[in-house]
This record gives structure tokens, sequence and C-alpha cells, in this order.
């Protein structure tokens, strides 16, 4: 389809004027194409060729508005770190309506009614990093939004002491709604109100629920399951959000807004990503934990249509299937079945978490090798790429034991592990290569990234060096809030 042909459908306006602010994008100075995502063209039935146009470039600076598009930010609250805002919203977000289901929104945009102290802006760095990251975890099988292009410009913005160059991501997601965004309808007290959300969210996420009887409950139940899982897959994978503050918690069960993320380099359970959070709150550990703290606010905002004490209820099992599904994706990374141990073979994999630790062990790259291992005989491939090895030669004692035990082979594994163990996974260092390229005006990193981010199993001979651990001097750092 061409562009001109997609019709946009807005359907937010059922709400009271004041959980939207009706407001046009204001478009950035000479705007410069990026990149545009071939795989979210397809979500949307757009022609390829039609992101090659100076029209596709207009789409997502807001100059061009499309038909049936009424572009609008959305208001919503949020715990921030643990302390309620009353009053957040899209400060630099703008909703441009939806095709196929997909709700398109436009990020640094401009400002809005909820931009507060902003300036409504989102600089080139932080662009990047949401684009080729919602495609990443795309590529890995975590839930998420999604992305269908990348302007930069020659508009500026200050951020940390410093001038970047403003940028506008075109971000999609089946919904927008979140934690937050109960929270700031729950102000209302009014149980009509507060229907009316999750009648739109059980239309956008759970139709099926839409006859049922509990069906708020229902909903809540449905979340839960889909937020555990999430979790779990984070954690799987070695991901830390960063900002799990309940304004960047959705309702679908999404990884949402991404900001000061990382993907692990070097093991380190307690790891904290986001230089603001000095204690912790959000580390790579804490993440179930705080997911459930989250859930828990939605249902004081959800305690006037739903029976409390059953949300409540239904709140304990939340981490034990986060550990279900944690363990069971563990053990195929170590090409084992859980269902084969008493005790899904949890010692064996705290163990290891500690021994990559004391390694020094380059996280995902374990697994990697893992599952191109030939014998217990010859562990160089991975021993090589550790600080300490001795804790490491300890561990796989342990695993040869198990391995015996369940009678498993190199093949039996092999063929469990590939399907799990990625040989790419998009670290920060990687990423900061991509954005230095980009802010010298050379986008070709971008797009190669994009490209390996969707296909994180295949070989990319070009980037082999992309699959080694990260140079220690890359390792672990900590980002900066600012975007
Ligand atoms: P975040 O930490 O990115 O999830 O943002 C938290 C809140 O601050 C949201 O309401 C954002 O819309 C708003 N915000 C963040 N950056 C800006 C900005 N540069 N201009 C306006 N609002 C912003
Ligand atoms: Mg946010
Ligand atoms: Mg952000």
């Amino acid at each position: 389809m061409k562009l001109n042909e997609l019709k946009l459908e807005v359907d937010y306006f059922e709400f009271d004027e004041k959980y939207y602010h009706k407001v046009n994008p204001t478009p950035l100075k000479n705007p410069k194409f990026v990149s545009f995502n071939p795989l979210a063209c397809d979500l949307i039935n757009l022609d390829y060729s039609e992101c090659e146009t100076s029209d596709f470039v207009d789409f997502i600076n807001g100059s061009k508005i499309l038909e049936g598009s009424i572009p609008f930010a959305m208001a919503y609250a949020g715990h921030q770190f643990g302390y309620f805002v009353p009053q957040l919203g899209d400060g630099r977000a703008i909703n441009l309506g939806s095709v196929n289901n997909w709700h398109l929104q436009t990020k640094g945009s401009g400002l809005t009614r909820y931009s507060r102290s902003g300036d409504g802006r989102a600089v080139l760095r932080s662009s990047i990093r949401e684009y080729l990251m919602s495609e990443a975890m795309f590529g890995l099988g975590i839930p998420t939004t999604r992305a269908l292009g990348i302007i930069d410009s020659d508009s500026f913005a200050h951020r940390d002491w410093e001038q970047e160059s403003c940028a506008i991501v075109l971000r999609m997601s089946p919904s927008w709604i979140r934690v937050g965004t109960f929270e700031f309808f729950a102000r209302s007290r009014d149980k009509e109100t507060i229907s009316q959300l999750a009648d739109y969210v059980i239309k956008q996420s759970y139709p099926h629920l839409e006859n049922q009887e509990n069906k708020y409950e229902k909903m809540f139940y449905s979340l839960v399951d889909k937020t555990a899982e999430l979790i779990a897959l984070w954690q799987v994978y070695g991901f830390q959000h960063g900002v799990m503050n309940t304004d960047n918690f959705s309702l679908a069960g999404l990884t949402i807004d991404y900001g000061p993320y990382a993907f692990m380099d070097y093991f380190e359970k307690n790891s904290i990503c986001n230089h603001s959070d000095e204690e912790g709150r959000y580390s790579y550990n804490n993440q179930p934990y705080v997911a459930r703290w989250n859930l828990f606010a939605l249902i004081s905002a959800l305690k006037l249509i739903c029976d409390e004490s059953k949300l409540e209820s239904y709140m304990k099992a939340f981490l034990p299937q986060h550990e279900k599904v944690y363990l069971d994706l563990m053990n195929k990374r170590l090409g084992l079945d859980a269902s084969k141990s008493g005790n899904s073979n949890l010692h064996l994999i705290l163990e290891l978490l500690g021994s990559l630790e004391n390694a020094k062990m380059d996280y995902n790259v374990f697994f990697y090798r893992l599952t191109h291992l030939k014998s217990f005989d010859d562990l160089c491939s991975i021993l090589d790429i550790a600080v300490f090895q001795e804790p490491l030669k300890k561990w796989f004692e342990s695993y040869k034991k198990v391995c015996d035990e369940q009678k498993t082979t190199f093949e039996s594994r092999f063929e469990v592990m590939k399907k799990v163990n990625p040989k790419y996974i998009l670290k920060n260092y990687i990423l900061q290569e991509a954005i230095e390229k980009a802010h010298e005006g050379d986008y070709t990193l971008v797009n190669d990234l994009l490209k390996i981010a969707q296909n994180p199993y295949d070989g990319h001979p070009a980037f082999e060096r992309y699959a080694q651990p990260t140079p220690m001097k890359h390792a672990n750092i900590k980002l900066s809030c600012s975007s």
C-alpha cells in the first residue's frame, strides 16, 4: 500500500477530554532519513518503496498528516521510583491513530500539555537505542512494542551539558495503555470512568474476555500471567529495563519505553544500569519484585471495579509462575529438560549464576559457546574468555553429572540450545558504535544492526566481533536517564 492510501483510525476520543490533548506535532528542522523497518511495514501493509520517499520522512516528522489521523497525547500518572506523580502523560510522544490495530506514535515530536519542564524532544542517541532494541527484543521472541522508522535532523537539544541532534522514532504497539493510565483514571474515583478504560484495554488486548463474567478480574489475571512471563524472558536473556516505573509498564504485557536499558555484558546479579537508580530499585535481580509492586499499584486503581481480595489472591501465583517460566527457559539454554528433574535443576542454575559472576564471564556469549561445545575434555572455547576459570571448571563438573544422569548427549543438547541461544545480543557498547557513526551522518551501522537485531541466530560474517565477549573497558556501563 502507498503511504497516501493508509487510513488511520483514532478511537481515544471516546474518553473525556481531560484524558488526552489534541495536539499537532512540531516538525524538526531539515529532517533526514535514517532507517526504516521492513518487518514493521509488513504489519501495516506499507510498501517498502514508500519508505525511501521524502513523504515518509515528512510523515514521521509530523509535517505530513495522513488521512483519518487526529494527533493527540495521552494523559497518565505513575509511580516513579516508588513515588506517586499524579500528572504525567505523553510529554513528547504523539499518537497518530491506528492501522491494522497497530497504534502509531512518534516520539520526540514536540511539546504537549504533558511536557512539564521537558522540551518535547528525543535525541538521536536515545532514538537509535529505542529503534534497534524494540526490534532486537522482537528478534529474541520477547513481547515488545515495534518501530517503523527513524529520522535525524538539524534541530538540537541540550542533554547532560551537551548539544545533541534531535530525532524521531515512529513506534507502534497494539496498545499504549500503561499501569499509570489506570492510576490517572482512578483519580476520578468514578466506577464508570475506570470501567471505560478497562473495556478499552479488553477490546485492545484481551478481546476474548469481552463477553465474560468478571471480565475486569480476568483482564488482571491475564496481565499477571503475561507479566510473569515477560520478566522471566528479560532475566533469561540478561535484560534490564532500567526504569520500571508504573508509567512505563504496559497493560498488554509488552516491553515499553526503552530508556537506559541494558543487556548484561558480564553476569552480575545486582547489576544496575540506570545511573539515577542509586538504590538499585530497578536492578537486574529486583525486576520480578518491582513488577509485582507495579501490579499491586494497578490493583489499587482497579479496586473500584474489581473484587480487590480476588486480585490480591491471584498475585500469590506471580512469583512462582515467573520462576517456572524462568527455570524452563534456563534449562533449555543449558540443553536440559526441566521436567526430567525433581527440582527443575534449580541448584545447577543457581550454581551457574554464581560461577558466571565469579568467573567474570560474558553472559550471553557463554550460552552461545556452550551450545557449540563438543566435549567436556576441551572447555577452552569457554574457559579462555573467563577472567577466572576455577568457578566455571567446578560448575562444569556439576553440569556433566546432570547431563549424564538425564542421559543427554552433546547432539541432543545442541538441538535444544540452538533455538534459544542466539549468536548476537545488542549490548550497549555495540549500540554506542552505531550512535557515534550516526552523529557523523553515517547511518549504515544502524541499518546493519537492525538486520542483526531481527536475526540474532544467523551468522553475520562482517560482524563476527559483535559475537565476542564485550571488551572489558566497555562492560556493564551505567547509562544516564537523559534522552
Ligand atoms: P520516561 O522516563 O522517558 O519514561 O519519561 C517520564 C515522563 O517524562 C513521561 O511523561 C515523558 O513524556 C516525560 N518526558 C521525558 N522526556 C521528556 C522531554 N524531553 N520533554 C517532555 N517530556 C518528557
Ligand atoms: Mg515513559
Ligand atoms: Mg523515555
